[in-house]
C-alpha cells in the first residue's frame, strides 16, 4: 500500500519483503526516520513557504557581522587578534556519530573567522588581495546552490553562458582579438593559467603532432623574465619539462621589464644548442614592481628574424602573456585620457595611460591568463585562461571523449580542460562582476588604487628617512625602504649626512667589488626592513598598537624586490637582493587619511625596531606543520 506523508513516501511493510529481504522489526524502519530528519539538511526541491534556508543564510551573515568592529578603532581582523594561530589540536578532530544542528555548525564555521584579516579593511594592504564584491559573493552562493558541473552543457545548461560570455567580453577588451575566434576557460588560479599556457605551447610545438602521446622530447625551453612569477618553475616542474629548462631573462634596471637584448641572446643560445623554445612568457604586470614586458617588440622581433626560430621539426614558439595582475588596465579601452572624465590627477592619468598602452601588448599573445581574484574584486579562485585562436586550441588539446560525457549540447569543455569536475561558481562570479561594476566601476577602482599609491609615494618623497624603490613603475604597489635614524652616514665627497634617497642610490651599486663598509651597510639595511616588518607583525597580532586608539595595519615586505645593479647572478641566489616594505591599496575604503595612518605606523615601527635591535623580537617564522 502506498502511504504518503507530508514530506516523504514509503511503502508500508516494505521490510516484510516487498523489495528488501533483510530482517526488519517495524513498518517504519529506523533509516526512514533518520532520512526524514535529513530532509531539513537540504534546501527543498519544491517551492514552499516552509523553506528555512534564507533564514539560515541570514544567520551566517549575522554571525559575520557580529565579528566586525565599529568604525572607530576598528582592528584589521574579524573578532580579536591572537599572537599566534593555534593548530596544535587539529589532530583531535573526529567525525561525530550524529550530525549537529545547523546553527551549531554555522557557529563553529564562523568561529574560524576569529582573528582572520579582513580584506575590506583600509589598513589591509598585504598583497594583491582584494575584497570580493556583492555580485560575486552571491554568484558563488547561487552556483553552489544549484551545484552543477561545468564539464558539459548537458549539466550546466545556461550557466555555461557565463563562461562563454565572459570569454567574449574579455576578448573584446583585447585590441585586435576577435570574440568570434578567441575563447577562454575558467581554471584554478593564475598558476593554473600558466600551466595551461605552457601545456598549450608544448602541445603545439612538435610538427609531428605527437607531443600528447609521446610526451616531451628534446629539451624544450621556456623563456621568461627573471621578475616573472614562480608559476614558471611550477609549470616546468609539473609538466615534466624540468625547472632547469626555464630560462630567465634579465630585467631592465629601473623598469624591471624583460631586457630584449638579453632575450635575443637567450634565443640565440637555444638555437646554437639545437633546443626548441616552446614558449616565451611575457609578464604583463609583475606582482611587486608592476613591470609590463614588451610583448609587441618580442612578437615583431620573432617575425622579422625567422632565422632565430626553432629547428625545422618544431613549430615556432608561442607567446603566453601572464596578465593575471595587469589585465584590468585594459578596462581603460575607450577612456578619453585627454578629457579625463573621471578627473584623475594629472600624474595618475598619465600613469594609467602608460600602463594601458603597454597592456595593449597582450594582443600579440597566443594565450593570456587573467585573475579575477586579483584586480577583478572577485573571491578565490576565479581565473580565466584565454586563447586567441580557439579552434586551434581545441584541435591540439582535445582528448577523446569520456564514455559518460554527453554531446547533446554544443559546448562541452570537459574534453579540453585540465579539470574533470569544474565548478560553475567562478564563471558566474566573474560574469556577474563585469555586469555589476561595468567599465567605469573598474576604471574607478584601478584609478583609485593608483591615486592612493601616488599619495603614499608623495609622503615618502617628503621623508628623509624613507625612499620609494619603484618610482618608475606605473602600478599601484609601493615598495619602499626605511632607514634607522640613529645611524648617520656621511657622504665622503660632500662631508654631509646622506638622506634615504642618497643611501639607496649608493646601495643600488653595491656588489662584490664594493667597499666592506657598503657591503655591510647593505645587509644591515636589508635586515632593518625585516625588523620593521617583524615589529609590524607583532603589533598586528597583539590587538593593541603603540598607543591607545591606534590600529595596527597588515602590510608586508619582499625579500626579493630586485638585485642591485652590480649583482651579476641573474637574480638567482643573489647576494645583493634588495628587501623592501610594501603597500597594496586594494579596496575602496582606503583614503588619504588611511594612507597617512599606514605611513605613521611604518615610522613608529621603525622607531621601535631601532630600540629593539638590542632585544630582538621572538622569531615569527615557525616550524612547518607535521615535521
Ligand atoms: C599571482 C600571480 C600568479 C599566480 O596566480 P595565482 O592566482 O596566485 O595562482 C602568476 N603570475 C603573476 C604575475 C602573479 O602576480
Amino acid at each position: 500500500m502506498l502511504h504518503e506523508s507530508e514530506n516523504t513516501v514509503y511503502i508500508a511493510g516494505a521490510g516484510n519483503g516487498c523489495w528488501s529481504d533483510g530482517p526488519t522489526h517495524s513498518a517504519t524502519p529506523q533509516w526512514t526516520e533518520h532520512r526524514q530528519k535529513l530532509l531539513s539538511c537540504f534546501p527543498p526541491y519544491e517551492s514552499t513557504t516552509l523553506d528555512s534556508f534564507p533564514d539560515e543564510v541570514q544567520y551566517a551573515l549575522h554571525r559575520i557581522k557580529m565579528l566586525k568592529h565599529p568604525k572607530t578603532n576598528c582592528p584589521v581582523h574579524y573578532g580579536s587578534a591572537s599572537p599566534m594561530v593555534d593548530y596544535s589540536t587539529v589532530t583531535d578532530a573526529t567525525i561525530p556519530q550524529h550530525g549537529a544542528p545547523l546553527t551549531n555548525v554555522i557557529e563553529d564555521m564562523t568561529d574560524l573567522l576569529k582573528g582572520l584579516p579582513n580584506t575590506a579593511h583600509p589598513l589591509h594592504q598585504s598583497n594583491v588581495v582584494p575584497n570580493s564584491n556583492k555580485a560575486a559573493i552571491i554568484a558563488g552562493l547561487v552556483a553552489n546552490y544549484t551545484s552543477h558541473n561545468a564539464i558539459q552543457g548537458a549539466d550546466a545548461w545556461n550557466l555555461m553562458k557565463a563562461e562563454m560570455e565572459t570569454a567574449a567580453m574579455m576578448a573584446k577588451l583585447i585590441p585586435g582579438w576577435s570574440e568570434k575566434q578567441a575563447s577562454g576557460v575558467f581554471t584554478s588560479g593564475g598558476t593554473g593559467c600558466y600551466l595551461y599556457g605552457i601545456k598549450y605551447a608544448l602541445a603545439s610545438l612538435y610538427k609531428d603532432g605527437k607531443q600528447r602521446s609521446l610526451g616531451v622530447r628534446g629539451q624544450p625551453k621556456i623563456i621568461c623574465s627573471q621578475q616573472g612569477h614562480y608559476a614558471k618553475t611550477l609549470s616546468t616542474d609539473w609538466l615534466g619539462i624540468g625547472m632547469d629548462n626555464c630560462i630567465e631573462v634579465k630585467a631592465k634596471r629601473g623598469t624591471n621589464e624583460m631586457d630584449l637584448s638579453d632575450l635575443i641572446e637567450k634565443l640565440q643560445m637555444c638555437k646554437r644548442e639545437g633546443n626548441p623554445v616552446a614558449a616565451i612568457v611575457c609578464t604583463m604586470g609583475t606582482t611587486d614592481a608592476f613591470a609590463i614586458d614588451d610583448a609587441k617588440a618580442i612578437r615583431e622581433y620573432l617575425e622579422a628574424n625567422p632565422d632565430i626560430n626553432n629547428p625545422d621539426k618544431y613549430n615556432q614558439p608561442m607567446i603566453y602573456c601572464d596578465a593575471v595582475i595587469g589585465w584590468s588596465f585594459l578596462m581603460f579601452a575607450g577612456y578619453d585620457f585627454d578629457r579625463n572624465p573621471l578627473e584623475f590627477s594629472n600624474i595618475v592619468k598619465n600613469k594609467l595611460r602608460a600602463s594601458f598602452q603597454k597592456m595593449e601588448g597582450v594582443k600579440y599573445a597566443d594565450a593570456v591568463g587573467i585573475d579575477f581574484h586579483k584586480t577583478g574584486w572577485v573571491q578565490y579562485a576565479t581565473s580565466m585562461f584565454m586563447m586567441r585562436d580557439f579552434k586551434h586550441y581545441r584541435s591540439v588539446m582535445s582528448r577523446p571523449g569520456s564514455a559518460y560525457l554527453l554531446y547533446n549540447t554544443p559546448y562541452n569543455p570537459g574534453v579540453y580542460t585540465l579539470e574533470g569536475s569544474r565548478s560553475t561558481a567562478p564563471a558566474l562570479a566573474a560574469w556577474s562582476t563585469l555586469k555589476y561594476l561595468g567599465k567605469t566601476g573598474f576604471q574607478t577602482l584601478i584609478g583609485g588604487m593608483v591615486e592612493m599609491s601616488q599619495f603614499f609615494r608623495y609622503l615618502i618623497s617628503k621623508d628623509d628617512q624613507m625612499v620609494c624603490c619603484n618610482n618608475k613603475d606605473n602600478g599601484f604597489v609601493t615598495l619602499f625602504r626605511i632607514y634607522p635614524s640613529s645611524t648617520v652616514i656621511i657622504n665622503e665627497a660632500t662631508q654631509k649626512p646622506m638622506n634615504a634617497k642618497q643611501i639607496y642610490a649608493k646601495e643600488l651599486t653595491v656588489g662584490d667589488n664594493s667597499s666592506e663598509k657598503w657591503k655591510t651597510l647593505f645587509h644591515e639595511h636589508n635586515q632593518f626592513q625585516a625588523d620593521v616588518s617583524d615589529r609590524m607583525w607583532a603589533w598586528l597580532h597583539s590587538d593593541m598598537g603603540p598607543s591607545d586608539g591606534w590600529t595596527p595595519p597588515y602590510a608586508a615586505m619582499s625579500r626579493g624586490f630586485r638585485p642591485t645593479e652590480s649583482d651579476d647572478s641573474d637574480g638567482k641566489k643573489s647576494g645583493y637582493m634588495i628587501f623592501a616594505l610594501k603597500s597594496y591599496p586594494m579596496n575602496v575604503n582606503i583614503t588619504t587619511v588611511q594612507m597617512t595612518k599606514l605611513y605613521n605606523h611604518f615610522k613608529q615601527c621603525a622607531m621601535v625596531a631601532e630600540e629593539e635591535i638590542l632585544t630582538p623580537l621572538p622569531k615569527t617564522i615557525c616550524e612547518p606543520y607535521k615535521y
